[in-house]
C-alpha cells in the first residue's frame, strides 16, 4: 500500500508538472527549439528559420555554414533593381516604410522633422530613402536624425550621405561608433560621430515624439533597439523595434550568446513596459514588412486589425523566439 500511494503521489506530481507548461524547459537544444517553435507559431516562421539551429550542423566540406546563416556586412555591388526595389509605403499616420524587399528603413515623422531608422546599403539611399520620401510627399531636407541599429553594411551605409547632404545627426551605439570610425574606407562613406549611446540607453526627442533607445548588444557590440509611439488613424500605439537578429558567427563564444539572450530580455521588458503592440525588425525578409505594408490600403474584414498591430502577447513571443533560438544555438555550438 505504501508503495502504491508513493506511486500515486509521484504520478500526481508528474501530472502537475505536465500542466505547468509555462515553466522553464530543460536546457537542451531540442527543448529550446520546441519553445521557440511554440512562441513563433505561424507569426514568426521566417525568424525561426533564420535564427534557430533547426538542423544538425553540416558535415565538414558540405558547404553549409551551420546554424543561423551567413554573416552580414560586406557590400555587394549594386544588384539588379528587379531583385530588390520596392516602392515606399505609408504604414502608420507618422511612420513610413522605405525598404527594399530584403531590408527595412523607416521614416518616423515628428512635428519637428524626420527620424530615419536604419539606412540599408549605399546603393539604396537614393532610390529608396531620398526618392521614397519625395514620392510620399515628404522632404528629405527635414531629416534631423539617422538612428542606426548597428554598424553592418545592410543598415548603416546611407548614414554618412544623409549626414553630409542634410546635416542629419547620426545616432549609434558607442562600440559600433568605434568600429565605424576605425574603417579606412566604406561604401557610402564614413559618418562623423554625432551621438553615441552607451549601456544606459537614451531618450531621443524630436518635436512631439520621443524614442526610447535601448542598448541591446549581441548581434554587434553596440546594437540598439527601440520603443517609440506611432499613430494609427489618430490612436497612439507603441512599437518595439528589434535592432539585430542573426547569431551565425557567434560560434563557441559563450559570453556573446549570453549577452544576446540578456539583450532580448531587456528589449522585451522595455516593450512590455511601453505597452508595445507592434514589433518591427530591420529585415523585411524576416518580418514580411513589405507584404504587410502593401496590405494596409486593402479593405479589412470584420475582426481584422492593421497588419502590423499584433498585440502585446505576440510582441513578447517574438522576443521569446529570439531568446530560445539563441539558447539552442549556444548549446549546439558547445559554447561555454
Ligand atoms: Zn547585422
Amino acid at each position: 500500500m505504501k508503495h502504491a500511494s508513493w506511486t500515486l503521489a509521484a504520478f500526481a506530481t508528474l501530472l502537475l508538472a505536465g500542466t505547468a507548461g509555462a515553466q522553464a524547459p530543460p536546457n537542451t537544444v531540442d527543448a529550446h527549439i520546441a519553445a521557440a517553435r511554440a512562441a513563433a507559431s505561424a507569426d514568426y516562421r521566417n525568424t525561426l528559420l533564420n535564427l534557430c539551429p533547426l538542423f544538425p550542423p553540416a558535415q565538414p566540406g558540405a558547404g553549409r555554414g551551420g546554424a543561423a546563416g551567413a554573416g552580414r556586412g560586406a557590400a555587394p555591388a549594386t544588384p539588379d533593381r528587379a531583385n530588390w526595389y520596392a516602392p515606399p509605403l505609408k504604414v502608420f499616420d507618422n511612420l513610413y516604410w522605405l525598404g527594399t524587399r530584403q531590408h527595412s528603413s523607416w521614416a518616423l515623422v515628428t512635428s519637428a522633422g524626420i527620424i530615419i531608422i536604419d539606412t540599408n546599403f549605399a546603393w539604396a539611399t537614393d532610390p529608396e530613402i531620398v526618392e521614397g520620401l519625395t514620392k510620399l510627399g515628404l522632404n528629405p531636407r527635414d531629416i534631423k536624425y539617422v538612428v542606426i541599429s548597428h554598424a553592418h553594411g545592410d543598415h548603416d551605409q546611407g548614414a554618412a550621405e544623409l549626414q553630409k547632404r542634410y546635416g542629419a545627426k547620426v545616432v549609434m551605439g558607442n562600440p559600433d561608433w568605434d568600429a565605424t570610425l576605425a574603417r579606412k574606407e566604406y561604401a557610402g562613406g564614413i559618418p562623423t560621430k554625432d551621438i553615441g549611446v552607451g549601456r544606459e540607453g537614451m531618450k531621443l526627442t524630436l518635436g512631439d515624439t520621443t524614442m526610447n533607445i535601448v542598448f541591446t548588444p549581441g548581434h554587434s557590440p553596440g546594437t540598439l533597439s527601440y520603443t517609440f509611439p506611432v499613430k494609427d488613424q489618430g490612436r497612439t500605439l507603441q512599437v518595439a523595434y528589434s535592432g539585430g537578429t542573426l547569431t551565425g558567427n557567434f560560434g563557441a563564444d559563450g559570453p556573446r550568446w549570453d549577452e544576446y539572450v540578456a539583450s532580448q530580455k531587456t528589449i522585451a521588458a522595455a516593450a512590455a513596459a511601453a505597452g508595445a503592440t507592434v514589433v518591427l525588425s530591420n529585415h523585411s525578409e524576416y518580418d514580411n514588412a513589405y507584404t504587410k505594408a502593401r496590405l494596409i490600403p486593402s479593405a479589412r474584414q470584420v475582426g481584422e486589425n492593421h497588419p502590423f498591430i499584433v498585440g502585446a502577447d505576440s510582441v513578447q513571443r517574438y522576443f521569446t523566439v529570439m531568446q530560445e533560438c539563441a539558447m539552442a544555438g549556444k548549446l549546439r555550438n558547445n559554447a561555454k
